[in-house]
């Protein structure tokens, strides 16, 4: 072998630069068609490790000797790229393409190491447009991103791109520096896109969509973009990035006094995978102090079919933080109708775009629809119409029972200043409490978080399920009490309700008290108690409510049983939550009328700070910002006779 600065001694095979030096003078002569085919051992650094660099060597030596004699036989040329890879240049022939790779996969399998672990994996590139003469070493790329591609789709060891979609791949390949400048230029940022209500068109919240505004080729929309950046993974820094400006935005909103109403942000499949996401999230939450309940997070629908079990952790963990999921791009084909069953997400969105649904021909499309929200309501899952753009879309929706939407029917996607713009019309947003109460099935979970033990109760026939509740000794929980007036006679039995609380607690439970209250249509009655935990007995605020949806197929009451804030520290502790659940806290002397401000935005404390202490004043500017439907019933709310009547007289 001669020894020259051109051919490596390892395998005999001209270097990398020799080889491209010999391909581009013979293209120059001779410019038929040709093909080229790289070979990558898949681990390869690990058979190294394994089994030492010598038997590596010897692999690569045998693999070289096999080229050069292919080469001798076949005229090809070859070369060695370095590492574990070769490549050969050959005129277009299928035939010798595949006698070669089964040549080289003959020539690895003959290591007795090998297992299936240390696969050959094969790119190819093939000129057939005679206008476009690549070079070798754009050729040689070509072929390494075929080789990536045959290792990510595991379909076939070999995978050959010709000229339109390498050219394809290299575009891909040419945008990857300019996101990556465009990223430190802080050219992404995003659009809001409303929320509505679909009858009123009232706004309940916005979706944030990532926008890409470059100083030379204007706003490129994420179509564009986002496809490659899942491709190759830099999806998850964009999208990182996206989250970050959304809640720096949210905090800036908070501390303008803005009204915030939430603002969903989207989650890649492959952010799903590849980052820890509910870490991401409360860390982002907890730097811009911002509380979970206003960023809400959309999955994509094809996320939970590709992996249902890291999705559902993850959707888990978020809800546990307090944020809500949404599913994105529900019915876009992926899923079947049953997977709602399975998902403990708290909005679907429906995707309007992929069904067919216009004057001319709805009838599919209106079934699938309809079957969809009915599935949705049955779970009580609120749904989202999404990509509404007509009249017509919106009546039908609306007589399908779709609450939301989101569509250019109602707003297109909008820059930041223009949405806050917007919200800066009231009569343009929805009454935020509705809208609480509405969008979300978390209600429960909250329900229990704040009471120390809740049941669902049938008060006809004394069934019960508890919701939340501590430890209990057998002697209360075995044998399983036969309805809740047993379980509540064993607490008394026990000792665990105070002497003197037993016959309020009794009256309060019981079954004729149950059924008075629902005939006299009251929501909550309430009494307090003391119950035995611990080392002695402490007050418990016992309630008995009657759900929004009680009705004679879903007869259930909750009985709940919170602390009740008898010392000081407890009753700080209530504040303190009150503070962070309340928008605006008014404390009010019912004697006198005097009343100060806990808690207001800094826009609504420099509008009060005009104000006197008279209470009926101040609730005159305050009445500008609500719906006129409510004005009265605020104005009687907040009438300090009606206030002291009902603390101070008992009322
Ligand atoms: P998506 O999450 O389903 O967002 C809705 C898309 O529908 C948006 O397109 C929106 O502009 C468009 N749209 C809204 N109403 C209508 C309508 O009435 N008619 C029609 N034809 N289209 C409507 P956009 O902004 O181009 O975003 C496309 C997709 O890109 C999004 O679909 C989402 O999957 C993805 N995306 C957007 N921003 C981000 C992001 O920050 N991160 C990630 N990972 N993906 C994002
Ligand atoms: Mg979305
Ligand atoms: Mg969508």
């Amino acid at each position: 072998m001669t020894e020259s600065p051109n051919i490596d001694i390892l395998t005999g095979l001209p270097t990398s630069r020799y080889y491209w030096a010999i391909l581009d003078e013979m293209f120059a002569n001779d410019p038929d068609d040709y093909c080229m085919l790289t070979l990558d051992i898949e681990h390869f650094s690990f058979f190294n490790k394994w089994y030492g660099r010598k038997k590596g060597d010897d692999m690569l030596n045998t693999i070289g000797s096999f080229l050069v004699a292919v080469d001798r036989v076949n005229g090809t040329h070859s070369g060695y790229m370095g590492g574990d890879n070769f490549s050969i240049t050959f005129k277009r022939n299928a035939e010798l393409a595949s006698d070669l790779c089964a040549g080289i996969r003959n020539v690895i399998s003959m290591y007795p190491a090998i297992d299936s672990s240390f696969r050959p994996f094969f790119g190819g590139y093939i000129n057939n447009n005679k206008e476009i003469k690549p070079t070798a070493i754009e050729m040689y790329d070509y072929t390494v991103t075929a080789i990536n591609k045959a290792m990510e789709t595991m379909d076939s060891d070999v995978y050959w791109v010709d000229d339109v979609m390498a050219e394809r791949m290299q575009k891909e390949i040419d945008l990857m520096p300019k996101i990556h400048m465009a990223m430190k230029n802080g050219e992404f940022t995003f659009f809001l896109q409303p929320k509505c209500f679909l009858n009123s068109g009232k706004i309940i919240g916005a979706e944030a969509l990532v926008r890409w505004v470059s100083p030379t080729e204007g706003m490129i929309s994420p179509g564009k973009f986002i496809p490659v950046m899942e491709k190759n993974g830099f999806i998850t820094y964009l999208d990182k990035y996206v989250w970050e400006l959304v809640c720096k935005t949210i905090r800036r909103w908070m501390d303008e006094g803005r009204r915030v109403l939430p603002i969903s942000v989207n989650v890649s499949r492959i952010d799903v995978y590849a980052l820890d996401i509910v870490q991401v999230f409360t860390s982002l939450i907890e730097k811009y102090k911002v509380p979970a309940t206003f960023i809400e997070i959309e999955i994509t629908e094809s996320a939970y079919v590709e992996n249902e079990a890291i999705i559902k952790d993850a959707e888990e963990a978020l809800k546990k933080a307090g944020f809500k999921i949404l599913i994105d791009d529900f019915g876009s084909g992926y899923s079947s109708l049953n997977m709602l069953k399975d998902v403990d997400a708290d909005v679907l969105k429906l995707d309007m775009r992929f069904l067919d649904l216009n004057e001319s021909n709805n009838a599919k499309g209106l079934q699938i629809i309809g079957s969809v929200l009915n599935m949705a309501h049955e779970i009580d899952l609120p749904t989202i119409a999404e990509g509404i753009e007509t009249e017509f879309q919106k009546q039908m929706l609306t007589l399908l029972g779709c609450e939301y939407a989101q569509g250019y029917y109602f707003y297109k996607p909008l820059p930041i200043p223009e949405y806050e713009k917007l919200l800066e019309n009231p009569s343009l947003v929805a009454d935020s409490a509705v809208q609480q109460r509405k969008l979300g099935r978390s209600y429960l979970n909250e329900l229990a978080e704040y009471f120390w033990k809740v049941a669902e109760v049938n008060p006809y026939t004394g069934e019960y399920r508890f919701i939340r509740k501590f430890f209990e000794p057998d002697f209360i929980t075995t044998p399983r009490p036969v309805n809740i007036w047993e379980y509540i006679s064993r607490y008394i039995k026990n000792g665990f309700i105070h002497q003197d609380d037993i016959t309020r607690f009794q009256d309060a439970s019981c079954k004729e008290s149950l059924l008075d209250q629902l005939r006299m249509n009251h929501r909550k009655r309430r009494t307090h108690i003391r119950y035995f935990i611990g080392d002695g007995f402490r007050w418990f605020a016992f309630e008995t409510i009657r759900s929004n949806q009680f009705s004679e197929d879903n007869p259930w009451m909750l009985f709940a049983w919170k602390e009740a804030d008898v010392d000081t520290a407890n009753r700080e502790d209530t504040l303190s939550v009150m503070y962070d659940a309340f928008r605006t806290i008014i404390k009010l002397n019912p004697l006198n009328g005097d009343f100060s401000i806990i808690k207001a935005s800094p826009k609504e404390l420099s509008d009060f700070s005009e104000v006197s202490k008279d209470i009926f004043i101040w609730a005159k500017i305050f009445a500008g910002r609500l719906h006129t439907d409510d004005m009265e019933n605020f104005y009687k709310f907040i009438d300090v006779v009606a206030v002291r009547r009902h603390f101070i007289s008992g009322g």
